[in-house]
């Protein structure tokens, strides 16, 4: 098992050495990188452009903020995108065809339906509607089913994109004890499946887990997925860990921002005071950096190779569909 690296900069106030970063922003670079050099090829050599169609259902900000930055990615490596709005009155039934409809289009190669969709929609429905070979998201049955048979699958962009960061940043999976904290059908089941494929042992944490410092500690791997600001703190953490922050909260309050970032809050107050808020993680980031030995930063971990998956998934549904 490779032994992570530690930065050894401090401060005068602090000590003990930070962990050094996971870089998620490098990793989604590469990818995307990646990902436009072959949709270039597979203009010039078949004349195919790849085709992602979003849907975004109602007015929440975040999930508007979401669906841009993956409609200007498409941009950036030459994947067409094509956004459709649909009013939150709006019946599931309607959302429905409309999945259906791009399902039956030839030039369509990704169908992403932004989630959560507000209430009233029927999820299971919606995402059970599309073609699960243009399911770029990998939340449909049979991509699921797929992927836990460990057949060819469009796998989840969450979590594949974790793996694919551990992989290239050289952290050994294989024998590790990786704990995930976490048991949602998009990240945390997903997350903890993926890690077993590579060989990892792997525990599942939720909120019935008792004790949960006890087994968290054991963690060689420790991927947060909670949806709580600074939810795992120093104490969940074995010193020199590998810790997988996927948490995206919103803080407004200038006091918990303190309370994360402790003698760093400046810069991140700085951007409460610009914007009227910042993102942070499930992570307490003050408190972790002090004992993992491998930290992904929010923002620029996880949520970038969100991003970066689903242009590939979007690159290999658009070459399976056309068997090349
Ligand atoms: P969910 O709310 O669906 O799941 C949260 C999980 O955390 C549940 O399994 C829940 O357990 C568990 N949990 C809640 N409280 C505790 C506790 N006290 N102790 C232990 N476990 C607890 O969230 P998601 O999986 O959808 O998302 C998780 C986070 O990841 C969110 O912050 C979300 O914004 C972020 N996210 C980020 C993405 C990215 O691209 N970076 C993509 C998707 C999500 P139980 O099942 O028992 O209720």
């Amino acid at each position: 098992m490779r032994k992570p690296p530690m930065e050894t900069t401090t401060t005068k106030a602090e000590t003990r050495p930070r962990a050094r970063k996971l870089d998620g922003a490098r990793v989604a670079a590469e990818i995307k990188r990646e990902v436009a050099e072959e949709v270039a090829r597979l203009s010039e050599r078949h004349g195919v452009a790849p085709r992602l169609v979003t849907v975004l259902v109602g007015e929440d900000p975040a999930s508007a903020v979401y669906i841009r930055n993956k409609v200007r990615t498409c941009g950036e490596l030459g994947i067409i995108s094509e956004h459709h709005q649909l009013e939150d009155s709006a019946e599931s039934a309607r959302l429905v065809e409309m999945v259906e409809s791009f399902n039956a289009r030839e030039d369509v190669d990704g169908i992403l339906v932004q989630l959560p969709l507000p209430r009233g929609f029927d999820e299971s429905a919606v995402i059970e509607a599309i073609d699960p070979d243009k399911d770029v998201d990998g939340f449909t049955p049979v991509n699921v089913g797929r992927m836990m048979l460990r057949r060819p699958a469009l796998l989840p962009c969450t979590p594949a994109g974790i793996i694919e960061m551990l992989a290239r940043e050289g952290v050994e999976m294989r024998g590790a004890h990786a704990v995930v904290v976490g048991r949602s059908n998009i990240v945390g089941r997903p997350v903890a499946e993926l890690l077993l494929q590579r060989d990892a042992t792997v525990t599942i944490c939720h909120s019935r887990t008792r004790d949960l410092a006890s087994v968290t500690r054991e963690a060689d791997i420790l991927v947060a997925a909670v949806g709580r600001a600074g939810f795992v703190r120093g104490e969940h953490v074995k010193p020199g860990a590998t810790v997988v922050d996927v948490g995206m909260n919103r803080l407004t309050d200038e006091s918990e921002v303190r309370g994360l970032f402790g003698d760093d809050a400046e810069r991140r107050l700085n951007t409460l005071r610009e914007r009227g808020q910042t993102l942070v993680g499930d992570v307490h980031p003050a408190e972790v950096s002090r004992v993992a030995g491998l930290l992904t930063p929010v923002p620029g971990g996880v949520g970038q190779l969100t991003i970066a998956m689903l242009m590939r998934n979007t690159l290999k549904a658009a070459r399976l569909r056309r068997g090349l």
